[in-house]
């Protein structure tokens, strides 16, 4: 039986012997953040994203700490933040 290969953004150091539950993993990349909870004041925070993908399920997910969404999860939340950001900036452009 042949090994199956990581993807590409495979950081993980793979124990063979786990081979048949083997995950892959991207490295973590850690976002800077000002973050409110409503009624608490603003607070300089990390927010950590990562890529994961069990080899038996048929697709990745992504974790964004320890919320985890599919990769068209991911799309379609970077479509409408993307939209409401430009928004903002079109409020903030001179007239
Ligand atoms: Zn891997």
């Amino acid at each position: 039986m042949s090994e199956p290969k990581c993807p590409p953004w495979c950081a993980s150091l793979h124990d063979d012997e786990l081979a048949a539950d083997r995950r892959h993993q991207s490295g973590v990349r850690p976002v800077a953040v000002v973050k409110r909870i409503p009624g608490d004041a603003p607070a300089a925070e990390e927010m950590h994203l990562v890529l994961f993908h069990f080899q038996d399920e048929p697709e990745p997910w992504v974790g964004i700490d320890q919320l985890q969404i599919t990769p068209e999860s991911a799309r379609r939340l970077v479509r409408e933040l993307s939209a409401l950001l430009y928004q903002v900036e079109g409020e903030r452009s001179p007239q």
